[in-house]
């Protein structure tokens, strides 16, 4: 159930109407907008009409059930997009991301430059993974610990923000000490546990898309983050499995879309594990843009020959740059401005 409350209702009003909330077993999720504030009262779903009452408390404007099954993501209970702020960069409502980087941290040396090259050709954060979820035993596995001390260091050097995975629940703290995102790959998005690990820290999430999920499964991992307390969460769309083998995984923009339509978070598309064909990032990085993306994820090597994962599907710094100077009008067209970092946590 959502209580919408009047413009201009009093923080006591707005008290009163969670105290109520509360007492009848329910528990509020308030989110406050520039208009108006409304409460989420989550819990069960079998007595829930008794909340209909909250409408004679006053400056409650209207109380209405919430008809999807994901309650906190949804437009129903926040119809104002959400703008999630990293490091002084909003993404969400006008706050384009560009995240790029390569597929793995490998070296001071290769993340350090791959940093000062993204950076240069205009990416506002800086990917790497450090813990790598990788289909086979044999292959890299990712620098861990000293992976995150390496994108600490880049940050250091060049201000960008840094995304990065977190693959298990015991790692979300040292993860957290390190990024500015922590990413949830598409192999872990239903690994519940994590996200409600992930829901009590203090930083954004990065949620990609699981490969065989569909646009309401993956809604529903949002809510598992969110109702365990964390508000900054951010939809990642790269690309599902289909019978599709031309590409590496078919990148449902549709979707990008729909998850507008539903979800008041910000949504980015990963063009590059989304196809896994170079030539398809710049088509599809624009069509992102039309579908109504707030940023995207794209992978950069300053050596994709030598990369330890990926490296076929890794872009050049310079090729990267030429795709920044390309989407440009697109971005304009869409009111869409990529914010320089400020102050990147850590
Ligand atoms: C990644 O972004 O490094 C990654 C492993 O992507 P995905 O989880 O989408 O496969
Ligand atoms: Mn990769």
């Amino acid at each position: 159930m959502v209580i919408v409350m009047q413009a201009g209702a009093s923080p006591q009003q707005i008290q009163r109407v969670m105290e109520r909330i509360k007492s009848l077993g329910y528990e509020p999720h308030p989110m406050y907008g520039v208009e108006r504030t409304v409460i989420g009262a989550i819990g069960d779903e079998r007595g829930k009409s008794i909340l209909e009452s909250l409408i004679s408390l006053q400056g409650v404007e209207s109380v209405i059930p919430i008809l999807k099954p994901f309650k906190l993501a949804s437009r129903e209970i926040r119809p104002e997009a959400t703008i999630v702020q990293i490091a002084g960069i909003q993404v969400g409502k006008g706050g384009f991301a560009l995240i790029a980087g390569p597929c793995s941290v490998e070296s001071e040396t290769q993340i350090i430059k791959a940093a000062a090259q993204v950076k240069e050709a205009g990416a506002n954060m800086l990917r790497g993974g450090a813990f790598k979820p990788r289909t086979s035993p044999y292959s890299f596995q990712g620098l861990e610990h000293e992976g995150l001390k390496l994108l600490a260091k880049a940050r250091q050097e060049t201000g960008l923000a840094v995304v990065t995975e977190v693959l298990s629940p015991e790692d979300v703290g040292l993860v957290a000490e390190y990024a500015d995102v922590l990413q949830v790959g598409a192999r872990n998005m239903q690994n519940f546990p994590l996200l409600k690990k992930l829901g009590k820290v203090n930083r954004p999430i990065l949620l990609k898309r699981g490969m065989m999920c569909t646009v309401k499964e993956t809604l529903m991992c949002a809510e598992y983050i969110l109702s365990s307390g964390n508000p900054s969460v951010i939809l990642c769309e790269r690309g599902i499995r289909t019978f599709e083998d031309a590409t590496r995984n078919t990148l449902d923009l549709a979707a990008v879309s729909l998850l507008k339509e539903w979800s008041h978070l910000p949504v980015i598309v990963d063009p590059t594990h989304g196809t896994g064909v170079k030539s398809l990032i710049l088509p599809m990085s624009k069509a992102a843009i039309a579908a109504g993306a707030d940023g995207l994820m794209v992978e950069v090597h300053p050596k994709p020959e030598e990369a330890l994962s990926d490296g076929f599907q890794a872009l050049l710094p310079e090729e990267f740059k030429e795709i920044v100077k390309s989407i440009g009008p697109y971005l304009k067209l869409e009111g869409k401005e990529v914010h320089r970092p400020t102050a990147a946590s850590g």
